[in-house]
């Protein structure tokens, strides 16, 4: 909004102190962000993309601040167990293995449909996309500079002895050895949470993806990728990582590890020491029957959304009514509820819009107070639900300038992401899978029923409604938002 960072303080919760914090950037002016990016064995599901729309309002919310922006998301193609800490099968392996394809395809398949489901939530381009394959040789480098004092090697691999760090674990809360019996053992392991930077191709076999390195043929782990990947692009320190919530108990508490064995000194004592000065989480979307799975029944994917008629906008909107500290409780009543919603915003816009006409403006000095608020909503740790009332309240001024009534709205956009000066009734009307009539075809019959009520021939017009009923659409005689009909 403005070209140096604004007043109003920005206020973001760091799990590493588990406290409310000023955000005080590295740089000054600057906000480097980092987010962990997906596995790309599989399509993500709708509670992963909560994790990148969070990170897409903080990029937007720094961005609002006058900070200039780096935000790097990374591709993880290599090296994520089927366990976050240190056993099971390499998930792309075997997603490979399932569907008789080489790594390569799969992981360029699903990164594409990633990709669609982040444009399809608005979610901004970060400055970088960083693929893990893309950086071995800066694993390798990374491990041989750390091996020595903070590793061990193993026939499975090179590990990280966590008890060469202080504090080890101080982000999940967790003592050095908590999730015994969780976690496979591997033989020799000096420590339960000691886990592999490295990872060596068993004898006698080959993997699809595999490197040379100081310790034999293999590939690395996860969590040496997000060290290595966040370092490389951001430079240590940098100010903000971001994850789900799970990321808290094992990923992270790993990177910050291998951060400390890299960078810093040991003491956690100062924040920057773990790599980056502030840790995010955003908590879980979950179904009713618990935790969202990729393997439970119908795999809640954007897509299933959208074959169902809902806009993918309005879970965006579902995710901005919540806190993203607060664990979301999916539900179709409630996206059912969120899109009502979000066609209510679209249509008060497309209002403000015609009455403004193309002038440009600025918001007038009656609109401060409200644009006050939505900052401060917005910089106290991201209270989007806040901010969309504030924004609510601003769409429903009376007897105020359109262009200038606009130019707020837009404003306030730009942070929340919903593209409401741009969409509108047309595009929000999505076409559920299985409905075949044409557009053409509804407005044509309804035409066809005003003569008829008009005539007043109810018999035609309660028939013509039927008809429209049987091919899957709904008549919404009188409805406030003038909507007419729907889908579904
Ligand atoms: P993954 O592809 O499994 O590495 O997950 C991608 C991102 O989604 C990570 O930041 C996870 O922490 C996050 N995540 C996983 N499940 C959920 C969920 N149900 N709700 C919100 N975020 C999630
Ligand atoms: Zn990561």
């Amino acid at each position: 909004m403005t070209e140096t960072p604004s007043a109003t303080p920005l206020t973001l919760y760091n799990s590493l102190t588990r406290s409310l914090e000023p955000f005080v950037p590295v740089h000054s002016g600057e906000a480097r962000v980092y987010s962990c990016g997906p596995t790309v064995y599989n399509y993500p599901h709708i509670g992963n993309m909560r994790a990148y729309v969070f990170a897409d309002v903080l990029g937007r919310t720094l961005s609002f601040k006058g900070y200039k922006l780096t935000h790097v998301i990374n591709i993880t193609d290599v090296g994520h167990l089927t366990d976050d800490a240190d056993a099971g099968e390499d998930k792309m392996e075997r997603m490979a293995a399932v569907q008789k394809q080489s790594i390569w395809d799969i992981a360029e398949h699903y990164k594409q449909a990633y990709w669609a489901d982040i444009r399809a939530l608005n979610i901004r381009q970060p400055a970088q996309w960083t693929i893990a394959t893309d950086y071995v040789p800066q694993m390798v480098a990374f491990a041989q500079s750390i091996a020595e004092k903070h590793c061990y090697e193993l026939d499975s691999g090179l590990y990280f002895d966590v008890s060469t760090v202080a504090d080890y674990g101080r982000l999940a809360r967790a003592a050095t050895e908590e999730g015994e019996g969780r976690i496979e053992q591997v033989d020799g392991k000096r420590h339960q949470a000691d886990f592999a930077i490295w990872r060596k191709t068993p004898a006698g076999e080959t993997r699809q993806m595999e490197w040379d390195s100081p310790w034999g043929r293999g590939a690395p782990g996860w969590h040496l990728e997000c060290s290595v990947m966040s370092g490389e692009v951001l430079g240590f320190p940098f100010d903000i990582h971001t994850g789900g919530i799970d990321h808290r108990e094992i990923h992270h508490p790993n990177e910050i590890a291998q951060n400390q064995a890299r960078c810093c000194t040991n003491g956690l004592d100062v924040a920057e020491n773990s790599g980056a000065k502030v840790w995010m989480h955003n908590n879980f979307l979950v179904e009713r029957s618990g935790k969202m799975s990729k393997s439970s029944g119908e795999f809640l994917r954007l897509q299933l959304l959208i074959d169902k008629g809902y806009h993918p906008l309005a879970y965006r909107l579902m995710c901005l009514q919540a806190h993203y500290r607060s664990e979301l409780e999916f539900s179709w009543e409630g996206l059912g509820a969120a899109l009502t919603r979000l066609k209510r915003m679209v249509m008060g816009v497309a209002q403000v819009r015609e009455r403004a006409g193309e002038a440009e403006a600025v918001p007038g000095p009656r609109f401060g107070p409200f644009l006050d608020r939505f900052e401060a909503a917005i910089s106290d740790d991201l209270n989007t639900a806040v901010a969309l009332t504030v924004f609510d309240e601003v769409l429903a001024l009376k007897k105020v300038d359109a262009g200038e009534k606009l130019a707020a709205l837009a404003q306030m956009d730009a942070v929340l992401g919903l593209g409401l000066l741009t969409l509108d009734r047309g595009t929000l009307r999505l076409r559920p899978k299985g409905v075949a009539i044409t557009e053409g075809e509804i407005e044509a019959t309804l035409a066809a029923r005003k003569e008829a009520r008009a005539a007043k021939d109810f018999a035609r017009s309660d028939a013509l409604r039927d008809e429209l009923a049987a091919q899957g659409v709904e008549v919404m005689d009188g409805d406030p938002l003038g909507w007419d009909w729907k889908l579904g």
